[in-house]
Protein backbone atom coordinates (compact mmCIF):
# COMPACT_ATOMS: atom_id res chain seq x y z
CA UNK A 1 0.00 0.00 0.00
CA UNK A 2 1.10 3.51 -1.01
CA UNK A 3 1.76 5.03 2.52
CA UNK A 4 2.30 8.58 1.79
CA UNK A 5 -0.98 8.50 -0.35
CA UNK A 6 -2.18 7.36 2.99
CA UNK A 7 -0.65 10.21 5.11
CA UNK A 8 -2.81 13.29 3.92
CA UNK A 9 -5.84 11.12 3.88
CA UNK A 10 -9.19 11.99 5.96
CA UNK A 11 -11.90 9.27 6.68
CA UNK A 12 -14.61 10.08 5.16
CA UNK A 13 -16.75 8.60 7.65
CA UNK A 14 -15.57 8.61 10.94
CA UNK A 15 -14.12 5.41 13.04
CA UNK A 16 -14.92 5.22 16.40
CA UNK A 17 -13.54 3.68 19.36
CA UNK A 18 -15.83 1.12 19.59
CA UNK A 19 -19.84 1.52 18.60
CA UNK A 20 -22.48 -0.68 18.26
CA UNK A 21 -23.00 -3.59 15.68
CA UNK A 22 -26.69 -4.14 15.03
CA UNK A 23 -27.91 -7.16 12.48
CA UNK A 24 -31.47 -6.83 12.48
CA UNK A 25 -32.47 -9.37 14.65
CA UNK A 26 -32.47 -7.34 17.78
CA UNK A 27 -35.45 -5.13 15.85
CA UNK A 28 -37.52 -8.26 15.61
CA UNK A 29 -36.86 -9.21 19.67
CA UNK A 30 -37.77 -5.83 20.21
CA UNK A 31 -40.93 -5.90 18.06
CA UNK A 32 -41.78 -8.83 19.47
CA UNK A 33 -41.68 -7.18 22.79
CA UNK A 34 -43.92 -4.40 21.52
CA UNK A 35 -46.49 -6.76 20.08
CA UNK A 36 -47.10 -9.02 22.76
CA UNK A 37 -46.67 -5.51 25.06
CA UNK A 38 -43.91 -7.01 26.99
CA UNK A 39 -42.52 -3.71 27.11
CA UNK A 40 -41.98 -3.81 30.94
CA UNK A 41 -39.14 -5.58 32.92
CA UNK A 42 -40.62 -9.04 32.36
CA UNK A 43 -41.01 -10.80 29.75
CA UNK A 44 -39.69 -13.62 26.71
CA UNK A 45 -36.56 -11.36 26.14
CA UNK A 46 -35.67 -10.89 29.86
CA UNK A 47 -35.99 -14.99 30.37
CA UNK A 48 -34.42 -16.12 27.71
CA UNK A 49 -31.19 -13.39 27.50
CA UNK A 50 -30.68 -15.10 30.96
CA UNK A 51 -30.85 -18.60 30.23
CA UNK A 52 -28.36 -17.64 26.93
CA UNK A 53 -26.06 -16.06 29.17
CA UNK A 54 -25.84 -18.74 31.94
CA UNK A 55 -25.32 -21.29 28.63
CA UNK A 56 -22.59 -18.93 27.49
CA UNK A 57 -20.75 -18.39 31.12
CA UNK A 58 -21.38 -21.51 32.47
CA UNK A 59 -22.86 -20.32 35.55
CA UNK A 60 -25.82 -21.58 37.17
CA UNK A 61 -27.86 -17.84 37.34
CA UNK A 62 -28.04 -14.80 35.87
CA UNK A 63 -30.22 -11.74 36.78
CA UNK A 64 -30.36 -8.91 33.80
CA UNK A 65 -30.28 -5.27 35.25
CA UNK A 66 -30.06 -1.88 34.25
CA UNK A 67 -26.50 -1.92 33.54
CA UNK A 68 -22.78 -2.98 34.32
CA UNK A 69 -22.79 -0.43 37.38
CA UNK A 70 -26.05 -1.54 38.73
CA UNK A 71 -24.89 -5.06 38.39
CA UNK A 72 -21.74 -4.36 40.38
CA UNK A 73 -24.00 -2.05 42.81
CA UNK A 74 -25.52 -5.37 43.56
CA UNK A 75 -22.43 -7.61 43.84
CA UNK A 76 -21.09 -5.61 46.02
CA UNK A 77 -23.92 -5.94 48.49
CA UNK A 78 -23.71 -9.91 48.39
CA UNK A 79 -20.31 -9.98 48.81
CA UNK A 80 -21.22 -7.96 52.57
CA UNK A 81 -19.28 -4.73 51.89
CA UNK A 82 -20.53 -2.39 55.41
CA UNK A 83 -19.64 1.35 55.90
CA UNK A 84 -16.18 1.78 56.97
CA UNK A 85 -15.04 -1.71 55.57
CA UNK A 86 -12.05 -1.70 52.99
CA UNK A 87 -12.59 -3.06 49.81
CA UNK A 88 -9.32 -4.34 47.70
CA UNK A 89 -9.69 -3.09 43.72
CA UNK A 90 -8.36 -2.49 40.54
CA UNK A 91 -6.61 0.50 39.86
CA UNK A 92 -6.13 0.88 36.17
CA UNK A 93 -9.70 0.48 34.91
CA UNK A 94 -12.79 3.04 34.14
CA UNK A 95 -14.29 4.09 37.71
CA UNK A 96 -17.80 2.06 37.30
CA UNK A 97 -15.77 -1.00 38.70
CA UNK A 98 -15.19 0.98 41.90
CA UNK A 99 -17.82 3.36 42.75
CA UNK A 100 -20.15 0.47 43.95
CA UNK A 101 -18.02 -0.44 46.64
CA UNK A 102 -18.40 3.82 47.79
CA UNK A 103 -22.22 3.09 47.22
CA UNK A 104 -22.11 1.19 50.07
CA UNK A 105 -20.20 2.78 51.96
CA UNK A 106 -16.93 0.83 51.46
CA UNK A 107 -12.91 2.39 51.02
CA UNK A 108 -11.98 1.54 47.74
CA UNK A 109 -7.79 0.50 48.75
CA UNK A 110 -6.23 0.20 45.05
CA UNK A 111 -4.09 -2.15 43.82
CA UNK A 112 -0.99 -1.73 41.35
CA UNK A 113 -1.00 -3.56 37.87
CA UNK A 114 1.41 -5.53 36.58
CA UNK A 115 2.78 -5.87 32.76
CA UNK A 116 2.21 -8.83 31.78
CA UNK A 117 -1.70 -8.48 31.07
CA UNK A 118 -2.04 -5.10 32.48
CA UNK A 119 -4.32 -6.17 35.51
CA UNK A 120 -4.57 -6.54 39.09
CA UNK A 121 -0.79 -7.83 40.30
CA UNK A 122 -1.02 -10.80 42.33
CA UNK A 123 2.06 -9.51 44.31
CA UNK A 124 0.37 -6.26 45.15
CA UNK A 125 -2.55 -7.77 46.76
CA UNK A 126 -0.49 -10.14 48.52
CA UNK A 127 1.55 -6.83 50.27
CA UNK A 128 -1.95 -5.36 50.41
CA UNK A 129 -2.89 -8.39 52.73
CA UNK A 130 -0.20 -8.27 54.71
CA UNK A 131 -0.80 -4.18 55.33
CA UNK A 132 -4.86 -5.10 55.58
CA UNK A 133 -5.37 -8.41 56.97
CA UNK A 134 -8.54 -7.91 58.15
CA UNK A 135 -10.08 -7.25 53.96
CA UNK A 136 -12.86 -9.84 52.69
CA UNK A 137 -13.68 -8.87 49.70
CA UNK A 138 -11.60 -8.25 46.56
CA UNK A 139 -12.96 -6.39 42.95
CA UNK A 140 -10.78 -7.54 40.06
CA UNK A 141 -11.23 -6.17 36.63
CA UNK A 142 -10.41 -7.91 33.34
CA UNK A 143 -8.97 -4.82 31.04
CA UNK A 144 -9.54 -4.27 27.47
CA UNK A 145 -10.88 -7.69 27.23
CA UNK A 146 -7.59 -9.69 28.60
CA UNK A 147 -7.92 -11.96 31.41
CA UNK A 148 -5.78 -11.46 34.22
CA UNK A 149 -3.86 -13.89 36.17
CA UNK A 150 -6.89 -15.51 37.62
CA UNK A 151 -5.13 -18.31 39.38
CA UNK A 152 -2.63 -16.55 41.44
CA UNK A 153 -5.26 -14.01 42.46
CA UNK A 154 -8.01 -17.06 43.88
CA UNK A 155 -4.77 -18.18 45.51
CA UNK A 156 -4.47 -15.40 47.66
CA UNK A 157 -8.03 -14.63 48.44
CA UNK A 158 -8.76 -18.10 48.56
CA UNK A 159 -5.29 -17.55 51.65
CA UNK A 160 -7.04 -14.48 53.08
CA UNK A 161 -10.65 -15.96 53.08
CA UNK A 162 -11.77 -13.00 51.09
CA UNK A 163 -14.60 -12.91 48.43
CA UNK A 164 -14.00 -12.04 44.61
CA UNK A 165 -16.24 -10.09 42.64
CA UNK A 166 -15.29 -10.36 39.07
CA UNK A 167 -15.73 -7.34 36.64
CA UNK A 168 -16.07 -8.95 33.42
CA UNK A 169 -17.63 -5.90 31.80
CA UNK A 170 -14.97 -5.66 28.99
CA UNK A 171 -14.04 -9.14 28.45
CA UNK A 172 -17.24 -10.73 27.58
CA UNK A 173 -16.45 -14.21 25.27
CA UNK A 174 -13.16 -14.42 26.95
CA UNK A 175 -11.49 -17.53 28.16
CA UNK A 176 -9.09 -18.56 31.08
CA UNK A 177 -7.74 -22.30 30.70
CA UNK A 178 -10.95 -22.62 28.32
CA UNK A 179 -13.16 -20.75 30.97
CA UNK A 180 -15.22 -18.12 30.83
CA UNK A 181 -14.52 -14.68 32.33
CA UNK A 182 -17.30 -13.88 34.89
CA UNK A 183 -17.10 -17.34 35.98
CA UNK A 184 -14.44 -17.12 38.33
CA UNK A 185 -15.58 -14.45 40.81
CA UNK A 186 -17.40 -15.81 43.84
CA UNK A 187 -19.99 -12.99 41.86
CA UNK A 188 -19.34 -11.72 38.37
CA UNK A 189 -21.12 -9.04 36.17
CA UNK A 190 -21.06 -8.24 32.50
CA UNK A 191 -22.10 -5.05 30.70
CA UNK A 192 -23.92 -4.33 27.84
CA UNK A 193 -23.44 -0.57 27.19
CA UNK A 194 -23.54 0.98 24.37
CA UNK A 195 -19.32 0.60 23.67
CA UNK A 196 -19.13 -3.03 24.75
CA UNK A 197 -18.21 -6.28 22.48
CA UNK A 198 -22.19 -6.92 22.13
CA UNK A 199 -24.76 -4.63 23.53
CA UNK A 200 -28.25 -3.97 24.31
CA UNK A 201 -27.30 0.35 23.90
CA UNK A 202 -26.98 -0.38 27.56
CA UNK A 203 -27.86 -3.15 30.52
CA UNK A 204 -25.82 -5.43 32.55
CA UNK A 205 -25.97 -9.04 34.34
CA UNK A 206 -25.24 -10.07 37.82
CA UNK A 207 -23.89 -13.88 37.43
CA UNK A 208 -23.70 -16.38 40.86
CA UNK A 209 -23.74 -20.13 40.33
CA UNK A 210 -25.43 -19.78 44.15
CA UNK A 211 -29.71 -19.87 43.96
CA UNK A 212 -30.51 -17.85 47.21
CA UNK A 213 -27.81 -14.88 45.87
CA UNK A 214 -29.48 -14.77 42.67
CA UNK A 215 -33.33 -14.59 43.89
CA UNK A 216 -31.42 -11.81 46.52
CA UNK A 217 -30.30 -9.63 43.20
CA UNK A 218 -33.94 -10.56 41.90
CA UNK A 219 -35.36 -8.86 44.90
CA UNK A 220 -33.00 -5.92 45.40
CA UNK A 221 -33.27 -5.04 41.92
CA UNK A 222 -37.14 -4.77 41.91
CA UNK A 223 -37.95 -3.21 44.94
CA UNK A 224 -37.65 -5.26 47.43
CA UNK A 225 -40.75 -6.59 47.42
CA UNK A 226 -41.92 -9.09 50.50
CA UNK A 227 -44.73 -11.89 50.25
CA UNK A 228 -47.83 -10.11 50.65
CA UNK A 229 -51.01 -8.58 49.46
CA UNK A 230 -49.38 -4.96 49.23
CA UNK A 231 -46.07 -3.79 49.03
CA UNK A 232 -43.91 -4.78 51.89
CA UNK A 233 -40.83 -3.94 52.44
CA UNK A 234 -38.12 -5.41 54.80
CA UNK A 235 -34.76 -4.42 53.24
CA UNK A 236 -34.11 -1.51 50.76
CA UNK A 237 -34.77 -1.78 47.42
CA UNK A 238 -33.56 -0.33 44.16
CA UNK A 239 -35.12 0.13 40.69
CA UNK A 240 -32.13 -1.90 38.63
CA UNK A 241 -33.92 -4.61 36.43
CA UNK A 242 -33.50 -4.68 32.93
CA UNK A 243 -36.48 -4.30 30.18
CA UNK A 244 -37.72 -6.50 28.16
CA UNK A 245 -37.26 -4.09 25.46
CA UNK A 246 -33.15 -3.63 25.85
CA UNK A 247 -33.44 -7.74 26.52
CA UNK A 248 -34.75 -8.06 22.72
CA UNK A 249 -31.61 -5.98 21.66
CA UNK A 250 -29.18 -8.13 23.75
CA UNK A 251 -31.05 -11.04 22.80
CA UNK A 252 -29.68 -10.33 18.64
CA UNK A 253 -27.09 -9.52 19.44
CA UNK A 254 -25.47 -13.18 21.39
CA UNK A 255 -25.57 -14.94 18.23
CA UNK A 256 -23.07 -12.27 17.04
CA UNK A 257 -20.64 -12.61 19.91
CA UNK A 258 -18.14 -14.79 18.07
CA UNK A 259 -18.29 -12.93 15.26
CA UNK A 260 -17.75 -9.87 16.98
CA UNK A 261 -14.30 -11.39 18.86
CA UNK A 262 -13.70 -12.69 15.17
CA UNK A 263 -13.71 -8.68 13.73
CA UNK A 264 -11.78 -7.47 16.90
CA UNK A 265 -8.80 -9.91 16.50
CA UNK A 266 -8.50 -8.82 12.70
CA UNK A 267 -7.70 -5.84 13.80
CA UNK A 268 -5.69 -6.32 16.99
CA UNK A 269 -3.18 -8.18 14.02
CA UNK A 270 -3.13 -5.68 11.32
CA UNK A 271 -2.54 -3.14 13.77
CA UNK A 272 0.31 -5.20 15.24
CA UNK A 273 1.68 -6.03 11.96
CA UNK A 274 1.02 -2.32 10.83
CA UNK A 275 3.14 -0.70 13.55
CA UNK A 276 6.44 -3.56 13.05
CA UNK A 277 9.75 -1.04 13.20
CA UNK A 278 8.15 1.34 16.04
CA UNK A 279 9.13 1.21 19.09
CA UNK A 280 5.98 0.31 20.68
CA UNK A 281 3.97 -2.90 21.51
CA UNK A 282 0.10 -4.11 21.56
CA UNK A 283 -1.51 -4.48 24.72
CA UNK A 284 -0.33 -8.24 26.42
CA UNK A 285 -2.80 -11.10 25.30
CA UNK A 286 -2.23 -13.52 28.27
CA UNK A 287 -1.31 -16.44 25.68
CA UNK A 288 -1.02 -19.88 26.78
CA UNK A 289 -3.54 -19.43 29.77
CA UNK A 290 -6.35 -16.51 28.42
CA UNK A 291 -8.13 -16.33 24.67
CA UNK A 292 -9.23 -12.74 25.21
CA UNK A 293 -12.20 -10.72 23.14
CA UNK A 294 -9.67 -8.39 21.95
CA UNK A 295 -12.80 -5.65 22.59
CA UNK A 296 -10.11 -2.74 22.55
CA UNK A 297 -6.80 -2.47 20.43
CA UNK A 298 -3.92 -0.66 22.83
CA UNK A 299 -0.43 0.36 22.52
CA UNK A 300 2.08 1.43 24.85
CA UNK A 301 5.26 3.19 23.66
CA UNK A 302 8.67 1.86 24.68
CA UNK A 303 9.83 3.90 27.15
CA UNK A 304 13.11 5.09 24.78
CA UNK A 305 10.24 5.88 22.22
CA UNK A 306 8.77 8.46 23.67
CA UNK A 307 8.97 12.31 23.57
CA UNK A 308 7.91 14.86 26.38
CA UNK A 309 4.65 14.77 27.64
CA UNK A 310 3.21 16.38 30.51
CA UNK A 311 -0.14 15.96 31.57
CA UNK A 312 -2.37 18.21 34.53
CA UNK A 313 -5.48 16.76 36.04
CA UNK A 314 -7.31 17.95 32.63
CA UNK A 315 -4.61 18.72 30.22
CA UNK A 316 -1.38 17.32 28.30
CA UNK A 317 1.44 19.01 26.33
CA UNK A 318 4.23 17.37 24.72
CA UNK A 319 7.21 18.14 22.94
CA UNK A 320 7.98 16.43 19.40
CA UNK A 321 10.93 15.06 18.70
CA UNK A 322 11.86 13.03 15.76
CA UNK A 323 11.83 9.17 16.15
CA UNK A 324 9.58 9.34 19.15
CA UNK A 325 6.16 10.34 20.28
CA UNK A 326 3.70 10.08 22.97
CA UNK A 327 -0.19 9.27 23.86
CA UNK A 328 -0.80 13.20 23.30
CA UNK A 329 0.52 13.62 19.94
CA UNK A 330 -0.73 9.87 18.63
CA UNK A 331 -4.38 10.61 20.01
CA UNK A 332 -4.16 14.41 17.97
CA UNK A 333 -2.64 12.32 15.00
CA UNK A 334 -5.63 9.95 15.01
CA UNK A 335 -8.46 12.65 15.87
CA UNK A 336 -6.94 14.74 12.76
CA UNK A 337 -7.91 11.66 10.11
CA UNK A 338 -11.36 11.42 11.78
CA UNK A 339 -11.53 8.40 14.05
CA UNK A 340 -11.39 8.03 17.95
CA UNK A 341 -8.59 6.87 20.28
CA UNK A 342 -8.55 6.85 23.69
CA UNK A 343 -6.44 7.34 26.52
CA UNK A 344 -6.17 4.44 28.72
CA UNK A 345 -7.73 4.43 31.65
CA UNK A 346 -6.47 6.85 33.95
CA UNK A 347 -5.88 4.63 37.32
CA UNK A 348 -8.16 5.19 40.53
CA UNK A 349 -5.12 6.17 42.69
CA UNK A 350 -4.35 9.09 40.30
CA UNK A 351 -8.27 10.27 40.47
CA UNK A 352 -8.89 13.79 42.28
CA UNK A 353 -11.86 11.53 43.78
CA UNK A 354 -9.82 8.68 45.24
CA UNK A 355 -7.05 10.87 46.03
CA UNK A 356 -6.94 10.44 49.69
CA UNK A 357 -7.66 6.88 49.46
CA UNK A 358 -4.23 3.86 49.66
CA UNK A 359 -2.76 2.79 47.30
CA UNK A 360 -0.66 -0.64 47.39
CA UNK A 361 2.45 -1.76 45.39
CA UNK A 362 4.72 -4.74 44.80
CA UNK A 363 6.88 -2.47 47.31
CA UNK A 364 4.02 -1.71 49.83
CA UNK A 365 2.23 2.02 50.16
CA UNK A 366 2.60 3.18 46.75
CA UNK A 367 1.44 7.04 48.19
CA UNK A 368 4.69 6.99 49.94
CA UNK A 369 6.56 6.32 46.65
CA UNK A 370 5.07 9.83 45.34
CA UNK A 371 8.53 11.49 45.97
CA UNK A 372 10.44 9.24 44.21
CA UNK A 373 8.22 9.75 41.47
CA UNK A 374 8.91 13.81 41.48
CA UNK A 375 12.44 12.56 41.70
CA UNK A 376 12.33 10.62 38.37
CA UNK A 377 12.63 7.22 40.17
CA UNK A 378 10.02 4.04 38.86
CA UNK A 379 6.53 4.97 38.63
CA UNK A 380 4.19 2.79 39.90
CA UNK A 381 2.87 0.12 36.79
CA UNK A 382 -0.64 1.78 36.34
CA UNK A 383 1.06 5.25 35.61
CA UNK A 384 3.40 4.52 34.08
CA UNK A 385 0.93 2.72 31.13
CA UNK A 386 -1.11 5.82 31.38
CA UNK A 387 1.29 7.53 30.42
CA UNK A 388 2.79 5.35 27.28
CA UNK A 389 -0.30 3.95 26.49
CA UNK A 390 -3.21 4.43 24.68
CA UNK A 391 -6.61 2.94 22.84
CA UNK A 392 -6.64 2.87 19.25
CA UNK A 393 -9.79 2.93 16.99
CA UNK A 394 -11.57 -0.56 17.29
CA UNK A 395 -14.65 -0.68 15.85
CA UNK A 396 -15.88 -3.66 14.28
CA UNK A 397 -17.17 -2.02 11.44
CA UNK A 398 -13.56 -0.60 10.21
CA UNK A 399 -12.40 -1.72 7.14
CA UNK A 400 -8.80 -2.31 6.61
CA UNK A 401 -8.65 0.63 4.04
CA UNK A 402 -9.35 2.63 7.03
CA UNK A 403 -7.21 0.68 9.57
CA UNK A 404 -4.64 1.34 6.89
CA UNK A 405 -5.01 5.26 6.77
CA UNK A 406 -5.12 4.77 11.15
CA UNK A 407 -1.77 3.21 11.15
CA UNK A 408 -0.21 5.58 8.51
CA UNK A 409 -1.37 8.64 10.97
CA UNK A 410 0.73 6.63 13.69
CA UNK A 411 3.91 5.75 11.70
CA UNK A 412 3.96 9.22 10.45
CA UNK A 413 4.29 10.51 14.42
CA UNK A 414 7.54 8.17 14.82
CA UNK A 415 9.01 10.26 11.68
C1 LIG B 1 -18.34 -0.63 31.09
C2 LIG B 1 -17.75 -1.03 32.34
C3 LIG B 1 -18.51 -1.13 33.53
C4 LIG B 1 -19.88 -0.59 33.68
O1 LIG B 1 -20.84 -1.06 32.87
P1 LIG B 1 -22.12 -0.16 32.53
O2 LIG B 1 -23.02 -1.15 31.88
O3 LIG B 1 -21.65 0.93 31.63
O4 LIG B 1 -22.69 0.35 33.81
C5 LIG B 1 -17.89 -1.62 34.66
N1 LIG B 1 -16.61 -1.98 34.65
C6 LIG B 1 -15.83 -1.88 33.56
C7 LIG B 1 -14.41 -2.33 33.64
C8 LIG B 1 -16.37 -1.37 32.38
O5 LIG B 1 -15.59 -1.23 31.30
Amino acid sequence: MDIKRLENMRLENKVWLSSPTMHGEELEYIKEAYDTNWMSTIGKNLNEVERITCEKIGCKYSVALASGTAALHMAVKLAGVKRGDYVFCSDVTFDATVNPVVYEGGIPVFIDTEYDTWNMDPVALEKAFEIYPDVKVVVVAHLYGTPGKIDEIRAVCDKHGAVIVEDAAESLGATYKGQQTGSFGDVGIISFNGNKIITGSAGGMLLTNDKAQAEKVRKWSTQAREAAPWYQHEELGYNYRMSNVIAGVVRGQYPHLEEHIAQKKAIYERYKEGFKGLPVTMNPLNEGVAVPNYWLSCMIIDAEGMCRQVRSETEALYISEPGKSCPTEILEAIAAVNAEGRPIWKPMHMQPIYRNNPFITEDGDGRAQTNAYIAGEKVDVGMDIFDRGLCLPSDNKMTPEEQAVIIAAVRKCFE
